[in-house]
């Protein structure tokens, strides 16, 4: 799989960019901003449309094919901020192939200074290097999704829900003549089939075959004054009436039947969030500020009582020598988490150092360093890049024992503080927490589910999320879920003068962190089914030794561990996190009985899920790089939303994956949960 590779862009005298490959300018030469505003807004109408939905709570999607520098999706920007519509959201997805790298993007925008106030915010988040979906959340009412691939095998994996079509399309990719296939057929009836049923669409294009590949889609098209010395250029619209059969809780489409999930008709807004560490804030988060009024239980007295409460926790990247929907979704979770902590950190003390991240040594090190030598190959140099004995010791400011990775996007935080911003956040309503509460079963009622402690009802709502880690398969409903349960152990040393001066992040198969109100953490031992939380001397002698062994100096560090902390990480049997809805097992197992007879046999029928209970867990010693986003997707999936991840991604963290395979391998029942499921 290639590396994302960005726009090679030559300037012209204009000051406008002009690409080589496409032979072809980004905008007209007659005024951008002028033809943004006539043929994508006015040609959609997205002013009086705007209007309309401003007062409601409702989301309006554009998508737009080929992002470039950006300035159509800040002109809409800058009208929604000058309509401020008051609940409503704007969601805007682009698609991109060739992202112009982040200089490029300033110098092209650059030339339009009143519309600054933007260009700033958006280059300070822009990722300009790696492939996947780039999601920005620049507040509760704007997000931007940066496709960043292939438009047509991105929009293939976009996930559709009858009930979030897009609104809008802005066909903006170069001349059709230059770049034909993102104007062909296949492409048109992908964006219908991605459409609301009153979707529009305009384009600068006029081109004849555009106009009939859009009508052999299905869009009723005409054509208008184009731009500039463009005569004309083309509208078009869906017009289909919304079908109630098609608002079925089936997606037709070509998925495997297990993973089409029924379509939420969300009313309440309310939901029940079980676990208070990592995984259950920053879910919580993510439904409050989109409105949902949540109740967050948790067993213990304080916020990250569990795994999640040690002083300082590392932001990595979980790197893989192979490019897997799996590497694909740390990769997109570890740049999630790295531009949401630089938000969330402007507004509260979270200790987030972004001071970098060195991974030493290690066969899985020495298997990247191979594949990072190939030009063009897996993950960017800006995110991953190799580095020998001395460039790393450079970065870190103490002398290294090896070569190392350097990923700079990484760093450390106080885990605690992270979850008390999440709940800290001034969005929608407050959440509203029960503490030393312990939820011991659920309830299905009408329309939504009791949590219940001993029979007796803690809290109701219309959506419950468990991300209590391990004990979120203590429930009836969740037993099956094959989760393991890993002791760790962080012992704190105090510094010294000689590792004071430790700049990043060191992990090798231990990791310190460098040194906070004159200590580090190191961490963490790494103890399979167990689950006693007293420390151990052992485990603080084996945390020392190993990571003694990353600097060259073998008394860089203090002997004595001043502090030492035990909890519980929850792992899954595949070693990948539970995110998704939560399939209703004894249905499951009658439905895709066939399986278990024939792995291949064709399965049509959809599976049976237990409508509005949801699982996030199973982030094991990664939760700072997968649970932000996992919860933003989560929350985008109960609240009818555009998701952070395409299909195949969440695919790979559904529930249901380990009923289907156990019945592909007709395990009996009990052997279940021991089974190592491979991934
Ligand atoms: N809307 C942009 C703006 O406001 O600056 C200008 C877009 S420019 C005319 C066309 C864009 O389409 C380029 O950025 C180009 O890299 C992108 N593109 C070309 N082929 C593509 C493909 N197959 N998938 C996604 N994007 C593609």
């Amino acid at each position: 799989m290639p590396d994302l590779q960005n726009a090679e862009i030559r300037w012209l005298e204009s000051g406008q960019p002009y690409s080589e490959k496409f032979s072809d300018t980004y905008y007209s030469n007659q005024g951008g901003l002028e033809e943004g505003h006539h043929v994508f807004v006015r040609a959609n109408s997205l002013e009086p449309r705007w209007k309309q939905c401003a007062s409601g709570d409702s989301t309006f999607t554009i998508a737009e094919l080929g992002f470039g520098s950006g300035l159509n999706f800040i002109l809409c920007w800058q009208l929604w901020q000058q309509l401020q519509p008051s609940r409503a959201r704007l969601h805007y997805l682009a698609f991109e192939k060739f992202p112009l790298k982040k200089q490029d993007l300033q110098q092209a925008l650059c030339q339009w200074p009143q519309l600054e106030e933007f260009s700033r915010t958006l280059l300070l988040y822009y990722p300009d290097h790696s492939s996947g979906i780039q999601r920005i959340c620049f507040n509760q009412q704007l997000t931007l999704d940066l496709y960043f691939g292939d438009v047509k095998e991105s929009l293939g994996q976009r996930y559709r829900n009858p009930l979030n079509g897009i609104d809008c399309w802005f066909l903006d990719g170069f001349n059709p003549k230059h770049n034909p296939s993102m104007w062909d057929h296949e492409l048109t009836q992908l964006m219908f089939a991605h459409s609301a049923p009153s979707a529009t669409l305009s384009t600068y294009s006029a081109a004849g075959q555009v106009r009939r590949n859009l009508s052999a889609a299905g869009f009723s098209v005409g054509k208008r004054p184009g731009f500039g010395s463009k005569r004309e250029m083309l509208v078009a619209r869906k017009n289909e009436t919304p079908d109630l059969e098609k608002l079925s809780p089936i997606e037709k489409e070509e998925r495997p039947a297990w993973f089409r999930l029924p379509t939420r008709r969300n009313n309440h807004r309310t939901a029940i969030v079980v676990g208070a560490g990592l995984a259950g804030c920053s879910t919580a988060f993510s439904l409050a500020r989109r409105g949902w009024k949540v109740t967050l239980i948790d067993q213990g007295e304080g916020i990250a009582s569990g795994a999640s409460g040690n002083k300082q926790a590392v932001l990595q990247c979980r790197l893989a020598a192979n490019l897997s929907p799996i590497s694909r979704f740390y990769l997109q979770g570890f740049l999630f988490s790295h531009r949401q902590l630089n938000q969330l950190t402007q507004r509260h003390p979270l200790n987030w150092d972004n001071c970098g991240v060195l991974m030493l040594a290690g066969p899985l090190h020495s298997k990247l360093t191979r594949l990072m030598e190939q030009p063009g190959k897996f993950y960017s140099t800006r995110v991953v890049s190799p580095c020998d004995q001395r460039q790393a010791s450079d970065l870190a400011k103490v002398k290294l024992s090896a070569d190392a990775l350097w990923l700079p996007h990484g760093g450390w935080l106080d885990p605690v503080a992270l979850c008390a911003a999440y709940l800290g956040e001034k969005v929608g309503h407050p959440i509203k927490r029960l503490s030393n509460t312990q939820a011991d079963s659920l309830r299905q009622i009408n329309d939504g589910w009791q949590v219940l402690n001993k029979n007796s009802t803690l809290a109701e709502a219309e959506v419950v999320v468990l991300a209590n880690g391990i004990d979120a398969a203590s429930f009836a409903q969740t037993a099956s879920l094959p989760l393991i349960p890993v002791r760790g152990q962080v012992s704190q040393i105090d510094s010294n003068e000689r590792s004071k001066h430790l700049e990043a992040v060191v992990v090798s198969d231990r990791y310190i962190c460098p040194a906070v109100d004159d200590s580090h953490c190191i961490g963490a031992s790494y103890g399979a089914n167990e689950t006693d939380c007293e420390p151990r001397l052992v485990d603080d002698q084996e945390n020392l030794e190993r990571i003694r062994s990353v600097f060259q100096n073998p008394d860089l560090l203090n002997e004595e561990v001043v502090k030492s902390r035990a909890a519980v990480r929850c792992n899954t049997a595949d070693y990948i996190p539970v995110v998704g809805a939560m399939p209703d097992e004894h249905c499951f197992k009658k439905e895709f009985a066939g399986l278990a007879r024939n792995a291949r046999s064709p399965q049509t029928q959809a599976g049976t899920y237990l409508p509005g209970l949801f699982i996030n867990t199973g982030h094991g010693s990664y939760g700072l790089t997968s649970c932000p986003l996992s919860a933003e997707f989560l929350a985008s999936l109960i609240n009818n939303e555009n998701l952070p991840l395409p299909v195949n991604i969440m695919e790979s963290l559904s529930p249901c994956r380990f009923i289907i395979r156990n019945l592909k391998k007709q395990k009996p029942d009990g052997l279940r949960k021991s089974a190592i499921v491979e991934s």
